[in-house]
């Protein structure tokens, strides 16, 4: 059976004084044995305090990009390794703001993918669609063309070690969440895309659902079959909003 992942995306937001204390609240309850899973993404600069902050706690840490260069005259970048060498477990990758406002395309995104797992991390592969293209009825067509970028770069045994987080954009920082229903559906497709290449590694995938998920649609989320926990922006910087959403996962898992 699949566990629960709840990660947190800080996106551009923090301060040293800010970290350490929302760090601190969620320290206080977060513990393992058998818990769901549980992980903050941060900006580059506290990936260091993170660590310093988080090290042998139940709590992973990642960033929210990583180059598809390993090194090399690539002003500004950040490469997993140097990421990998902060204690960093996960790298988002694909993030619709990376997307839409950094024009990372899908091929990037599949070679970002692959330089994240090259470096030993977890790649956290973000996938979605538009309002409009929802609207017209692209939705799955969207998906599969992401899913596919990636699979027929790599092939489908990139997937194994990574994590996939559907984000539909116009859910994301917008209040308006998917429906259990929708997240679901959308979420069955995709493993069922992958499942078509290879079962095994559809069924062990995480897939996460991220947009505007809070604490008061956490629970509805969760319970549903394809729905592997969260990937969670605005809440994720309220440490009592963040702690729901996790204990919505806990208790899910405790309940199936
Ligand atoms: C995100 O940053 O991936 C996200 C889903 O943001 P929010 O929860 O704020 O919609």
């Amino acid at each position: 059976m699949r566990s629960k992942v709840v990660v947190g995306n800080w996106k551009l937001n923090g301060s040293l004084a800010g970290n350490e204390a929302l760090l601190g609240a969620l320290l206080r309850e977060i513990t393992g044995n058998g818990s769901a899973a549980c992980a903050v993404c941060v900006p580059y600069p506290y990936l260091a305090q993170v660590q310093g902050l988080l090290k042998g706690s139940p709590i992973a840490w990642g960033a929210q990009d990583c180059s598809r260069y390993d090194q090399g005259a690539y002003t500004g970048d950040v490469s997993g390794k140097m990421i990998a060498e902060f204690g960093a477990r996960y790298a988002i990758v694909g993030h619709s703001e990376r997307r839409t406002l950094f024009g990372d395309t899908d091929a990037m995104v599949a070679e970002k993918y692959q330089a994240a797992r090259r470096a030993g991390l977890t790649p956290i592969f973000c996938i979605g669609e538009t309002l409009e293209e929802r609207e017209r009825g692209e939705t799955h067509a969207v998906l599969a063309r992401q899913v596919d970028a990636l699979m027929h770069r790599f092939g489908v045994a990139g997937l194994d070690r990574g994590i996939v987080a559907y984000e539909p954009v116009w859910a994301i920082g917008t209040g308006k969440t998917a429906t259990a229903a929708q997240a679901d559906e959308a979420h069955a497709f995709i493993r069922g895309r992958i499942g078509a290449k290879d079962r095994d590694v559809a069924a062990r995938l995480p897939i996460l659902y991220g947009g505007s998920v809070k604490a008061a649609n956490a629970v509805e989320l969760f319970a549903m079959p394809n729905v592997d926990g969260g990937l969670v922006g605005g809440a994720s910087l309220v440490a009592e909003e963040f702690l729901a959403i996790w204990r919505a996962a806990v208790a899910q898992l405790k309940g199936s």
